[in-house]
């Protein structure tokens, strides 16, 4: 069996796999593997499967499978895999580390010490004590963060379209949490009902001021709206961990608006989950029948 590794997983991930077969970085090798590992760099799309003739296993470390042709690859026989659950501290652990930057100022705080200025009267924090969170996706990531949310005495509610019963969440419909919520966290997979989710008409139904929190998927947001939202004062800060591709084009109109938090996608990006993910993934090999 040849597997090749394609993106970013845990260092200790080659000497695990060698019992399996050849284990290979070299993406020339593609038209050889049995195996692909993938995140979210690769995307193995109609032609990425076409060039990989041999190709038995795609294991995507990770949550979303946007980044797959599942339908193509079930056509080609090829049997398509992720790790689920492996992620969902790391995600609600930066998905609560942007919410609490907020109230408490830490970008502006910091920003503005590098610049030499001192700004302790301008710099007012509020706390998350009695807030409302609202979360978009009510799934694995979204309880997590329920729960952390509650330790700090917030009130959780959130929509799912499909989850109806939450011991942690006060489920409700989507207008109602855009209509509670001071802080807004998105955890819903990218599909052809949350593309652009939060748009125009949806962050018109949110409380003036309100904290859009995105560890889900940048295009969940129409980037456009959002940025009008925070030129407005509308939506007081856009703290994101998702672009509608990574790196985002330099021109995306998100980077240079104000009042955003930014990071490069690293919700995942632990070292105790990347650990996880590779356990999942021998785990899968070790399973794989074909
Ligand atoms: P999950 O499947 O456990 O939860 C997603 C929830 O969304 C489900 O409960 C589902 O019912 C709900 N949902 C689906 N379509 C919906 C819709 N149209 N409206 C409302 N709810 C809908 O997944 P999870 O593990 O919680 O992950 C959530 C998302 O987070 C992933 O799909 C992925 O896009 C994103 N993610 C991002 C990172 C990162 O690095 N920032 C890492 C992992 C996952």
């Amino acid at each position: 069996m040849k597997i090749l590794i394609s993106d970013a997983f845990d260092a200790s991930l080659p000497d695990r796999l060698k019992k399996f077969g050849d284990v290979t970085d070299d993406k020339s090798q593609l038209a050889d593997a049995n195996v692909v590992l993938i995140r979210s760099k690769t995307k193995a799309n109609k032609e990425y499967i076409d060039s990989a003739p041999n190709l038995k296993l795609i294991i995507r470390g990770g949550v979303g499978l946007d980044n797959v042709d599942q339908d193509y690859a079930k056509e080609k026989g090829i049997e398509v895999h992720n790790t689920p659950e492996a992620s969902s501290v790391a995600v609600a652990e930066l998905a609560f580390a942007l919410m609490i930057s907020v109230p408490n100022r830490l970008i502006e705080a910091h920003s503005t010490m590098k610049e030499g200025r001192w700004e302790k009267k301008a710099l007012k924090r509020t706390e998350l004590m009695g807030k409302t969170l609202g979360l978009i996706g009510v799934g694995r990531i979204g309880t997590v963060l329920a729960n952390r949310a509650r330790a700090f005495g917030m009130h959780v509610v959130g929509y799912d379209k499909f989850v109806t019963y939450s011991d942690l969440v006060e489920l409700k419909t989507l207008d109602e949490v855009l209509e509670a919520a001071d802080y807004i966290s998105l955890h819903v997979p990218l599909n052809s009902d949350t593309e652009g989710l939060i748009n125009k008409e949806t962050i018109g139904k949110m409380k003036d001021g309100v904290v859009v929190i995105n560890t889900g998927r940048g295009l969940c947001v129409n980037a456009a709206d959002m940025v009008d939202a925070l030129k407005s004062g509308k939506v007081a800060r856009y703290a994101t961990d998702v672009w509608p591709s990574d790196p985002p084009p330099d021109d995306y109109s998100v980077l240079s608006a104000p009042n955003v938090t930014m990071t490069p996608h690293i919700g995942a990006s632990t070292k105790e989950n990347l650990l996880r993910i590779g356990d999942q993934v021998v785990e899968i090999i070790e399973n794989f029948k074909g």
